[in-house]
């Protein structure tokens, strides 16, 4: 199956607009000769207006958001919604990462909610689903990764399922410097699109691209993007200069 790798910058709660406009600058220099991967950056919502500004709509990098909220309007504090993003473009909407899972205590029934409200939004959502070290030491990670995907995803057709990317990101290889090895990574990898076969059905779970993410850094991609289960990264803390994450996205050019 030919899956177009997809490489996402998820750059948390850093980068200022000057700083994003200085990144950008250089970035695409970088990329301009490269074909075949889909790049997305996710900056922080304060960015997102002037990247799209920026980006005007280019086919080669794609706009990200790192959350979203699952209600249309309203009362609703600091947040934001699907409609204003899609209002600036932006493709992508990265879901339930484990800090927002973590820290802001989301649950699979939230991020379900998200996940609809994106669909209908007409958002790609990235769905990020991923083992603690404590349930991969007791031998658990395919189970809760199981249950992740299926709360996350309930209620998701098989059409719909073409527009979302899942993102399997070891919650104890995030910013951690320790990354799942090559064979950790594929077999997880595969774990979850069977399971995605068993909610939709096989020739649908081929289609899925489904990133890795966790301590993903110029050194590692090529060993991590040749795997036959794994369709790109999801890219935190590399992210942040243009040159390394170029060079992840450069590992995703199809050879
Ligand atoms: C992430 O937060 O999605 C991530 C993978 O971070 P890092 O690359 O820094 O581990």
């Amino acid at each position: 199956m030919n899956r177009k790798k997809i490489v996402a910058a998820n750059w948390k709660m850093n980068m200022t607009v000057a700083e994003t406009v200085g990144f950008l600058e250089n970035f695409r220099s970088l990329v301009d000769e490269v074909n075949g991967v889909e790049i997305v950056i996710a900056p922080p919502f304060t960015a997102i207006a002037k990247l799209s500004e920026l980006l005007g709509g280019s086919q080669k990098i794609r706009l990200g958001a790192q959350n979203m909220s699952n209600e249309k309007s309203g009362a609703f504090t600091g947040e934001i919604s699907a409609t204003m993003l899609r209002e600036l473009f932006v493709r992508y909407v990265i879901l339930g990462h484990s800090e927002r899972r973590q820290i802001f205590g989301e649950s699979d029934v939230l991020v379900n909610k998200k996940v609809h409200t994106a669909l209908a939004s007409g958002l790609k959502p990235i769905v990020c689903v991923g083992e603690t070290l404590e349930e991969r030491d007791a031998g658990r990670e395919n189970e809760v990764l199981e249950a992740q995907l299926r709360g996350s995803l309930a209620a998701v057709t098989a059409e719909q399922m073409a527009d979302v990317v899942i993102a399997y990101e070891p919650v104890w290889a995030i910013g951690t410097g320790r990354t799942a090895s090559p064979e950790q990574a594929q077999d997880a990898h595969a774990h979850v699109r069977t399971i995605l076969g068993h909610l939709t059905n096989e020739a649908t779970a081929a289609k899925v691209r489904i990133q890795y993410g966790g301590s993903v850094k110029p050194a590692n991609a090529q060993i991590l993007l040749s795997q036959p289960d794994i369709d790109g990264a999801l890219v935190g803390g590399a992210s942040l200069e243009p040159l390394p994450f170029a060079e992840i996205v450069k590992a995703g050019v199809p050879r």
